[in-house]
């Protein structure tokens, strides 16, 4: 009796252990980057959140994701830890490799701050696109070839008609607040950009709720998405 009590106890004792120094389940073991991993640690982060831990192995498979979960369940992470991962290191030549949309400029100046954390360590480069800067600004940053280029929707439509922008070298694209991008009637500018890029890249969403468009878009728009819904936000 004593002795199987202290194999309990040692037990119980060693998944302690193992979920204190972060092997199972933690950013750890997902097999990332070092850098990658050091800014994430710099960043505060210890453990990855439900969402990050259902999407991030999903989306390094190359899979298409939507993913659903309300806001400040960590949404952020779940897209760039992938990103950072797929793209590594600055290939300048190439031309951008991933583009992230977001439904505001606030939003998409937050996610960029967010790149420079939790990619400190890396050496990436990424420009913002907003509308209500200028234009101008605009054309030489596109001209600094970027790795990253987070946008607002019709702004970056509309750089991508001026400049006649080729997009062939976009592999990663993200919807942020997905919901959201369809709320406020992005839909069709979304769909024109979405033909502009080659047809091999990689798509994931991101959202609180999945409203009708946004589900019909995913369909048509997606190929073969996986669909991970963490709770309803009502
Ligand atoms: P969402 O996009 O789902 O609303 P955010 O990506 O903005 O959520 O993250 C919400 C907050 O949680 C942010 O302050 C972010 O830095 C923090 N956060 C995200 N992931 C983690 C983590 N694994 N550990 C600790 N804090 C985290
Ligand atoms: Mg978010």
């Amino acid at each position: 009796e004593e002795h199987r009590a202290a194999s309990v106890r040692d037990d119980i004792l060693k998944s302690t252990k193992a979920a204190k120094s972060n092997k199972s389940g933690g950013f750890q073991s997902m097999g990332l980057n070092q850098d990658l991993v050091k800014g994430i640690t710099k960043r505060g982060y210890k453990v990855p959140t439900p969402i990050q831990r259902k999407t991030i192995p999903m989306i390094l498979e190359g899979r298409d994701v939507v993913a659903m979960a309300k806001t400040g369940s960590g949404k952020t992470a779940c897209f760039l830890i992938p990103l950072f991962e797929r793209l590594q290191r600055r290939e300048p030549t190439k031309g951008a490799r991933a583009l992230i949309l977001s439904p505001t400029r606030e939003l998409a100046v937050q996610t960029y701050k967010f790149i420079k954390e939790l990619g400190r360590f890396m050496e990436l480069k990424t420009i913002l696109v907003l509308g209500g800067d200028s234009m101008d600004s605009q054309f030489s940053a596109i001209h600094t070839c970027p790795d990253v280029i987070v946008a607002t929707p019709g702004r970056f439509l509309h750089l991508c008609v001026e400049m006649d922008l080729k997009l062939n070298s976009i592999e990663y694209v993200v919807f942020d607040e997905a919901d959201r991008l369809f709320e406020m009637g992005f839909g069709e500018q979304l769909n024109e950009t979405l033909h502009r890029l080659p047809s091999s890249r990689q798509m994931v969403m991101f959202s609180a709720t999945l409203p009708k468009l946004l589900v019909d878009f995913a369909r048509a728009g997606l190929s073969d998405p996986v669909l991970i819904r963490l709770d309803v936000e009502s």
